[in-house]
């Protein structure tokens, strides 16, 4: 199998001791491809580094909802700049998070409104974090218009709303929480979603999947969802693998390099 993890944060201090380590068992595992998701100006100034000196690495950046009233305009004209790096392939991660509230959300909008339009302008795909704020992010991105490519990172939402989103050009990321026993919508979405639009991705170090939950996630365990993926739709994994990372290079605008795995 070769699989491209399309969201995980290598950039996150949890990998600096061992992210050497981390990358041989992607590696070992198939996960050849990886978007580092940059999330303030710091991380996403570190997924660059990162892609610039892996193969195979790919960087995000861009401005979390939680960072919403920090960030300045001299912010966004740097944010501008970055988005012209080689291996920078999307905005993100932006969006509303209205579970934790970090940021008030008027301002969080405001936020997710000007990096939509930065995206527009710069023709790169966003990738959006929602939490508990699904119907202010379908307002946001009908009001910004236009025809825009993005992704629904680690999609929680119903049936219904993945529809929406959908229908406004997005893809439909899943992540580890449908590997969960107690997951009982997700499978369902997964069902639901056109077989160009799905990617996977791990949240690392996040939404760790079963049964390794309660440690720290990693991209080797992307795995465990695309197996869990191949089950639900009674499709051989390989297929999995391949449908997934071709809609990556298709989302992100990526041209697919050469194997370099020993799976054969
Ligand atoms: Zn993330």
């Amino acid at each position: 199998m070769r699989l491209f993890d399309t969201h995980c944060h290598l950039n996150d201090e949890a990998y600096q001791e061992d992210f050497t380590e981390v990358m041989a068992r992607a590696q070992a595992a198939g996960v050849e491809e990886l978007l580092v998701v940059g999330y303030d100006l710091a991380s996403s100034e570190a997924a660059i580094k990162l892609a610039e000196e892996n193969h195979g690495l790919y960087a995000a950046v861009g401005f979390h909802p939680h960072e919403a009233a920090k960030v300045s305009d001299d912010d966004l004209s740097r944010l501008e700049e970055l988005l012209t790096y080689k291996k920078v392939v999307a905005l993100g991660e932006i969006g509303l998070d209205y579970y934790y509230d970090n940021s008030p959300r008027e301002t969080q909008r405001q936020l997710f409104a000007q990096q939509l339009a930065i995206a527009e302008n710069m023709n790169k795909p966003v990738i959006i974090h929602a939490r508990e704020a699904h119907a202010d992010i379908l307002q946001v991105l009908k009001e910004a218009g236009k025809n825009r490519r993005g992704v629904m990172h680690c999609y929680s939402g119903s049936v219904e709303l993945a529809r929406e989103y959908l229908n406004l050009n997005m893809y439909i990321a899943i992540g580890g929480p449908v590997t969960f026993t107690n997951a009982k919508k997700l499978p369902e979405v997964v069902k639901k979603i056109p077989a160009g639009r799905l990617l996977i991705e791990t949240d690392s170090p996040y939404l760790t999947p079963h049964p390794l939950r309660g440690r720290r996630n990693e991209p080797a365990y992307l795995v465990r969802t695309a197996l869990r993926i191949s089950e639900i739709l009674e499709v051989n994994p390989e297929e999995i693998a391949d449908l997934t990372r071709t809609n990556a290079y298709a989302c992100f605008e990526i041209s697919p390099r050469p194997h370099i795995g020993n799976d054969g």
